[in-house]
């Protein structure tokens, strides 16, 4: 299947054939067989999972169990690794910081996280771990990580090291496969924000050998409010629910409540059934196309989309040249939020401002940037109509 294949399965663009969507680091689009797979649980085999004895809900059932089985393919976790249904990234970090408290952390113990992290893999850490230190390591001048100071860090000997895959501010990728066995040496567990990541193809879960990854499925054409904790077996059970009730129980009576095994443990209530489905038929579709295909056509946009920028020197880059996908830029003297709007006025999707990600911009001494992010079904019609609007926002700028 090609590339034109890839993009004419979104209905989005048929419908807004004005529209050039550059926000996919924010949210992508659905294609047909995710729209499809949803409505089809809602109209035709909606049950609750798990609980009743008709085989209505033995095929709700069955279609979760499918799209675990199927996710857990798809970021090639091995056997060692098991999927927790959660409400995102943001769910599974919450549920990763407090459930790491008074198991693994103690007041007092050093958690290490990047100057790149989304809000998601600070704020949480903040929150439930009262006492606990909390150390980013910090970037060089050229917005790469600092690698010295990282092993300064280590010789601390962290409890915990959470790290993003790829920067969704600047689409930075740090290199796990170095970082993460130096954490694993000093006896860390180790966790992976694979938001951006998973989407950009990298979620190779087996070779990360981390202990916990992390993703949502709207970023990798999936639906919102659903997302995975993936983790090692091992890792999983010394997780305190963060949530309690059923479903995620043995026994209850009023004075002993036994807690059932892994995965249900940490998935209380009924789950997001049909966004489970759908994330499954998100990475089912995906599985289609030739991933190498995909990511070098992104690539390549991004890449000439870069090249164009050259035409104005006063817009700085922000993003490495490698950057898979995401360009941030800042324009000398205007403000981020007044450039985006000259760019929405032309029917061109970017988002402006910090991007979750306050630290990573007060490291960069910048108070907001554009950020332009691609996906495979982007053409380079969008890339030039893209540079087409810039042209004019220059001239009102
Ligand atoms: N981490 C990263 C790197 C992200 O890009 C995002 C989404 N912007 C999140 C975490 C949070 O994901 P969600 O809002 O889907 O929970």
């Amino acid at each position: 299947m090609s590339i034109a294949d890839f993009r004419a399965e979104f209905a989005f663009f048929s419908e807004h054939p004005q529209w050039v969507y550059l926000d996919n680091a924010a949210t992508s689009h659905k294609p047909h067989d995710v729209v499809v797979s949803m409505q089809q649980f809602y109209q035709r085999d909606n049950s609750n999972v798990h609980r009743s004895a008709h085989s209505l809900a033995a095929t709700a059932t069955t279609q979760l169990e499918q799209a675990r089985h199927d996710i857990l393919q798809f970021v090639n976790a091995s056997a060692d690794y098991q999927l927790i249904f959660s409400a995102g990234a943001t769910m599974a970090l919450n549920q990763l910081a407090f459930g790491l408290m008074h198991s693994v952390l103690q007041a007092g113990d050093l958690v290490v996280v990047s100057s790149l992290e989304h809000h998601a893999n600070i704020v949480p850490w903040q929150f439930h771990c009262k006492g606990v230190e909390l150390q980013a390591i910090p970037l060089t001048a050229n917005g790469e990580l600092d690698l010295a100071a990282y092993q300064q860090l280590l010789q601390r000997k962290p409890k915990i090291v959470s790290l993003t895959q790829l920067s969704n501010g600047t689409g930075y990728a740090p290199d796990l496969s170095m970082l993460l066995p130096q954490a694993k040496a000093v006896g860390a567990l180790t966790i992976v924000d694979g938001c951006q990541g998973v989407a950009a193809g990298l979620a190779d879960v087996t070779a990360l050998d981390c202990d916990f990854y992390v993703c949502s499925a709207h970023k990798l054409y999936g639906p919102t409010g659903i997302g995975a904790l993936i983790g090692k077996t091992s890792a999983l059970e010394r997780l305190r629910p963060l949530c309690y009730g059923g479903e995620m129980i043995r026994s209850v009576s009023f004075s002993h409540t036994e807690l059932n095994r892994l995965p249900y443990r940490l998935e209380a209530g009924t789950p997001n059934i049909a966004g489970a489905i759908g994330f499954g038929a998100a990475v089912r579709f995906l599985q289609q196309f030739d991933t190498q295909q995909l990511t070098t056509h992104k690539l390549q946009l991004t890449q000439s989309f870069m090249q164009a920028l050259h035409e104005w020197p006063q817009i700085r880059v922000l993003s490495p040249q490698n950057s898979a996908g995401i360009v941030t830029c800042v324009v000398a003297g205007a403000h981020a939020q007044d450039f985006a709007e000259l760019l929405n006025v032309q029917q061109v999707a970017v988002r402006a401002g910090s991007h979750c990600a306050m630290p990573l911009f007060a490291a960069l001494q910048q108070p907001g940037a554009v950020r332009f992010s691609f996906a495979p079904y982007n053409n380079q019609q969008d890339v030039q109509r893209a540079v087409d609007a810039i042209r004019q926002a220059m001239e009102l700028l």
